[in-house]
């Protein structure tokens, strides 16, 4: 199959700081895509030039077998950090503005809503939700342009037990209908229990990538990403 994305020696550097060395991997159509590593490997700037908000010293990469432009990129969902909602209008005002501030339709509000199973609770004040609600409230203004790719930025960080058990439970379900999802993460147990691919990130450099249950049997290479995890 088609990779959704294909990454050919990227590299990225912020002045003299190298933040990303080369790195080249493919994420499979319908896969959960979890970017592994330690604090400053560079998993925010590999997910920056995914979303085009930040450029590649070098490398160059591809989207469903073509040259990566903006206008292909729209199609990506992005949830980055938790947005700013109000906290005293309800979770469907909130994501009628993110509609607005992003460009996008209100028309996929109702079914972004019930993809994050907060139909019952849409008309309830932003400050009433759980950790857990707010965060799939984020992802479903991610889900507003409906796109195939979503990705997530460590997006258990923060939330208590069921918060993150609750995201997730939603991710996998997301994919279950096809969306292919990018996730950083430095939690390796996450990366067990949610992702089908892995690319595991240390001092901007690959050390593998791969399925999951290829990837994470590899004694040496978890010893070496769980060192500093
Ligand atoms: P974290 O989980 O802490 O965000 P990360 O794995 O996402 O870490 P990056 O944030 O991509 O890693 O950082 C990779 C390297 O690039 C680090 O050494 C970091 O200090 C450096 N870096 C990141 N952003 C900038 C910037 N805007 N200017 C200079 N250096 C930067």
């Amino acid at each position: 199959m088609q990779p959704v994305l294909s990454l050919n020696g990227i590299t990225k550097f912020y002045g003299k700081i190298q933040a990303l060395n080369n790195v080249s991997f493919d994420v499979p159509e319908g896969s959960v895509f979890g970017i592994l590593g330690p604090n400053g490997s560079g998993k925010t700037t590999m997910l920056g030039i995914v979303m085009d908000v930040l450029k590649p010293t070098s490398g160059s990469f591809e989207f469903f077998g073509k040259p990566a432009t903006s206008i292909l990129r729209k199609d990506i969902g992005t949830l980055l950090e938790t947005p700013n909602f109000y906290h005293y209008l309800s979770g469907e005002r909130n994501l009628a503005i993110a509609a607005e501030i992003k460009g996008k339709g209100r028309e996929n509000i109702p079914a972004a809503l019930e993809k994050v199973n907060l139909t019952e609770r849409r008309t309830s004040k932003f400050s009433t939700y759980s950790l857990g609600m707010k965060q799939r409230l984020a992802i479903a203004s991610a889900l507003l342009g409906n796109p195939t790719v979503l990705v997530f930025d460590e997006p258990t960080n923060g939330l208590d037990p069921v918060g993150i058990a609750e995201i997730r439970e939603l991710i996998k379900r997301l994919a279950g209908e096809g969306k292919t999802i990018i996730m950083a993460s430095h939690m390796l147990d996450e990366v067990e229990k949610v992702c089908t691919h892995v690319a595991i990130m240390k001092r901007g450099k690959l050390l593998a990538s791969g399925p999951v249950d290829e990837i994470l049997v590899n004694e040496d290479i978890v010893e070496i990403s769980a060192n500093n995890l």
